[in-house]
């Protein structure tokens, strides 16, 4: 027995980190992803495999079904409630100890040959500490991927790192790396940019992803539309300098407008029509006025939920398989 525990530890050590939330209904199915993973990740690399699943709240039975059906090492890490996927990733790689860390969903959209490539790259190239799964988008409508592009130029303008395009959680990274996250504390959390805040050597493969197994995705319009907000105030101070410079500029049309009436009123003797210019005045400085109150309180908003220092995430418990290493016997605590 010792022998064969020795043996366990001289082996490389792959963390497999999966968020889930209300996924009841892929448990099983992604269950056996896993063990086919886990078998051709042994096979080929060499390599032993724990998995650390994260129960985002879920209000359905998920849990359970997954300590049913999953296999080997593993662990369940159940939070107090629903943080989001941002936080739950973070719980699992807060409990993850491996030499490599391989984060993917739970809804079967993330599949096992991109996983196993991004690893394979890993082993081979020990210059690289990240790898990324890219989605290439091919299902997004032109739309949609022109508001991406611009989303993504705002909020690469002046900084030192990019945030690249289409870069979800899917990705394997050194220990090393998991460790870094694990060490930004961020609240409000905008994975994307922290990923690309840490640095690091990261290499992109392109993938795209399979249909949802089952249920729907839980990124509404609106949404994504708060998510990318969020990026902005944690990562950019881009929006605040657009309002400001607008704000100049209104200011610099309001000073040359007054003086062209000046003139007008002191040597043409023009009544300039008063109440149209003045309405014009009045609603655009408003709007801007009101814009900027909103943004500078989304940025208010973040520096005060950071300041107030609450925890990422709350722990209700964790399940343990009943031979994952340093717990002995199925536990929980
Ligand atoms: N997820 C989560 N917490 C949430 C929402 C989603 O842990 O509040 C999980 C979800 O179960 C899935 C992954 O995050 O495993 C991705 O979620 P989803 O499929 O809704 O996003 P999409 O694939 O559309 O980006
Ligand atoms: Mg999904």
């Amino acid at each position: 027995m010792k022998g064969l525990s020795q043996m366990a530890e001289s082996r490389q050590k792959l963390d497999i980190v999966a968020p889930f939330f209300n996924e009841a209904q892929s448990a099983s199915a992604f269950a056996a992803l896993l063990d086919r993973l886990e078998e051709a990740v042994s096979s080929r690399f060499g390599m032993a495999v724990h998995k650390i699943l994260v129960d985002d709240g879920s209000r359905d039975d998920g849990a359970g079904r997954f300590s049913q059906a999953l296999s080997g090492s593993w662990e369940i890490v159940r939070l107090s409630r629903n943080f989001g996927k941002e936080v739950a990733v973070l719980a699992g790689l807060d409990q993850s100890r491996g030499d490599m860390v391989l984060i993917m969903d739970s809804d079967l959209q993330h599949s096992m040959d991109i996983s196993l490539q991004m690893i394979a790259e890993l082993v081979e190239h020990p210059d690289i500490d990240v790898v990324y799964a890219q989605n290439d988008r091919r299902e997004a409508s032109w739309r949609r991927s022109q508001l991406a592009k611009l989303f993504y130029s705002l909020i690469n303008s002046s900084q030192r790192f990019d945030i690249p395009e289409n870069a979800g959680d899917f990705r394997v990274m050194r220990g090393t790396v998991a460790r870094a996250l694990t060490s930004l504390r961020d609240k409000r959390r905008f994975n994307k940019g922290l990923f690309a805040w840490a640095g690091f050597r990261q290499k992109a493969i392109p993938y795209s992803p399979e249909n949802r197994a089952s249920g729907t995705s839980k990124w509404s319009r609106l949404n994504l539309l708060a998510f990318s907000l969020e990026g902005f105030t944690s990562f950019s101070v881009i929006p605040l300098r657009i309002i400001s410079l607008s704000g100049m500029l209104a200011a610099l049309a309001g000073v040359l407008y007054g003086a062209k009436v000046f003139f007008e009123v002191m040597f043409y003797g023009i009544a300039v029509p008063g109440y149209p210019s003045l309405m014009v005045a009045v609603v655009l400085l408003g709007g801007l006025n009101l814009t900027l109150l909103g943004l500078i309180g989304e940025y208010v908003w973040v520096t005060l939920s950071e300041s107030k220092d609450r925890p990422v995430y709350i722990v209700r418990d964790v399940v343990r398989s009943d031979f994952s290493d340093g717990a002995p016997g199925a536990s929980r605590g």
